[in-house]
């Protein structure tokens, strides 16, 4: 134990908001992840200042920092591998400013993320990244991990909507980042620098964000395929006609067999091996044209069946497949190991065959699904470790699926992020000028390497 930093932390935030119980500890050595991690305390803070202050006592006494929204991350990112404090940004959930007419709000960043949507639709804007864990997740987990959902194929990603931000680095030195306007390039984009560092380099206190016009309506279609490669040679057609859709999200064979097994999607013709559901948005003069671009674009070769929902109950219905895919999957096997690796969209096909030799040749269980419109595949592969050598085996796997990845030209997270879980895979993906580049980022940002540590890069 690191007393005269606790000390430190007690008497700067009082026993109520720097906790050392074992309850609390307990609470905050978790994410969605299976590991866990006991920091030595957890602290609360209200304000930036007060975050300024905690890193001052921690970089004095070099106490570890790992900076936490929700714990909603897969990767590790938000365990106190190296002990030391957690900092639960859930106190500093204030939105400071909101201005509808110069289409932004800046916000504290223990802002749920859904919740700045909704205030955006009161004045018919919206926010629009839209992670799974949109209703719990905070903006700063959000920042910190460059968080993206089934609508960035049109919308973009986290990054896409931040104007500045303001952060405390390793050194407690207040950063401020960005603009709040619409344009501006003076010197280093240091806002997308943080967006996406993981904790790793500055604890993120407030976010400037864009608002976007909210769009007027939805439609959705839902595609039944004879076979995976006819549902991608689907998702290639509709990438490549003028409509953008606002979501188009894929299901494999094994996703319908666990989907089915709950009881949903009953109404699938038989011989369905994959599934597509592809939605559009905006105005409501534009949905039928955009419709018949995106029907069209479907047709095709192995196509068994096509529905469209219009209204939000029908479109709720064809939904409830894909949305109860997650929970499924976490109650087939003791472990899912859930990947969410991207490809160029032409080379899905080549991504599903290899996930299909993995699992022919290393007897594993594997279920794909997501973003294919942006060829980003959550792919899980379901081990149970009492079963000899299943966890061994589900590793090689890994590997295969990491080195086709980056031999198709993609990159092995599109949302999760590194965290501890795949820190030792970023050398097969960053080159060694980029990797050692990267360190010395970090070393100027935190030089006493307290903020988030045992995250991200490589062990040395
Ligand atoms: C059911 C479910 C669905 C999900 N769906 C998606 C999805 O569709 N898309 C997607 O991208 N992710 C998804 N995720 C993963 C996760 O929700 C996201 O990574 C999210 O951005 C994490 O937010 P959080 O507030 O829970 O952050 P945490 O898990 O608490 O932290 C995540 C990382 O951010 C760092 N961090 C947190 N706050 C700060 C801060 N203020 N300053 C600096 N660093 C900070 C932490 O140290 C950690 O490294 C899903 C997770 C679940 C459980």
């Amino acid at each position: 134990m690191n007393h005269p930093a606790l000390a430190a932390l007690l008497s700067c935030l009082g026993p109520d908001r720097a906790r050392t119980d074992d309850f609390c500890r307990a609470l905050y050595s978790q994410d969605d992840t299976p590991a866990r991690s006991l920091p030595e305390i957890v602290l609360f803070p209200h304000s930036h200042d007060e975050v300024v202050q905690l890193v001052q006592i921690a970089a004095k006494y070099r106490l570890p920092l790992t900076p936490r929204g929700a714990g909603s991350g897969n990767v590790g990112g938000a365990l106190p591998l190296a002990g030391g404090a957690v900092v639960s940004f859930e106190c500093m959930n204030q939105v400071l400013e909101y201005a509808p007419k110069e289409r932004l709000i800046r916000v504290q960043s223990g802002c749920i993320t859904a919740e700045i949507d909704q205030i955006a639709a009161s004045d018919r804007l919206c926010y629009p990244p839209d992670p799974g864990s949109s209703p719990y997740c905070r903006i700063g987990g959000n920042l910190a991990m460059n968080a993206g959902g089934p609508h960035a194929v049109k919308y973009g990603v986290t990054r896409d909507y931040v104007l500045g931000l303001k952060a405390v680095t390793g050194t407690g030195d207040t950063l401020q980042t960005g603009v709040r306007t619409s344009k501006g390039v003076v010197g280093y984009d240091l806002t997308r620098l943080l967006v996406g560092s993981e904790g790793t380099l500055a604890l993120i206190t407030e976010a400037t964000l864009r608002l976007v016009p909210r769009p007027e309506s939805r439609a959705l279609l839902r595609a039944a395929f004879r076979s995976s490669e006819d549902a991608c040679a689907a998702v290639l057609r509709v990438m490549g006609q003028l409509q953008t859709p606002s979501a188009v999200e894929f299901m494999d064979s094994q996703s319908l067999a666990a989907v089915r097994a709950m009881g949903a999607a009953k109404d699938l013709p038989d011989g369905s091996q994959a599934l597509l559901m592809v939605e559009v948005d905006g105005s409501t003069e534009s949905i039928p044209v955009q419709l018949a671009a995106l029907e069209t674009a479907i047709q095709g070769e192995g196509l068994l069946q096509l529905l469209s929902g219009q209204d939000r109950t029908s479109q709720e219905a064809l939904w409830a497949a894909r949305k109860s895919l997650s929970p499924a999957t976490k109650a087939m096997a003791p472990l899912k190991i859930n990947e969410d690796v991207v490809v160029p969209v032409p080379q899905l096909p080549t991504l599903l065959a290899a996930i299909d030799e993995i699992r022919q040749e290393l007897d594993l269980q594997i279920v794909s699904f997501g973003h294919a419109g942006n060829g980003n595949l959550h792919v899980n592969i379901l081990v149970d470790p009492s079963r000899a050598g299943e966890l061994e085996r589900a590793r090689r796997g890994l590997d295969h699926l990491f080195r086709t990845v980056l031999a198709s030209g993609g990159t092995l997270s599109g949302e999760h992020g590194i965290g501890s879980v795949k820190r030792d895979y970023v050398a097969l993906e960053l080159d060694p000028v980029a990797l050692d580049l990267q360190r010395r980022i970090k070393e100027l940002f935190d030089p006493l390497g307290i903020l988030n540590p045992g995250k991200v890069f490589p062990h040395e």
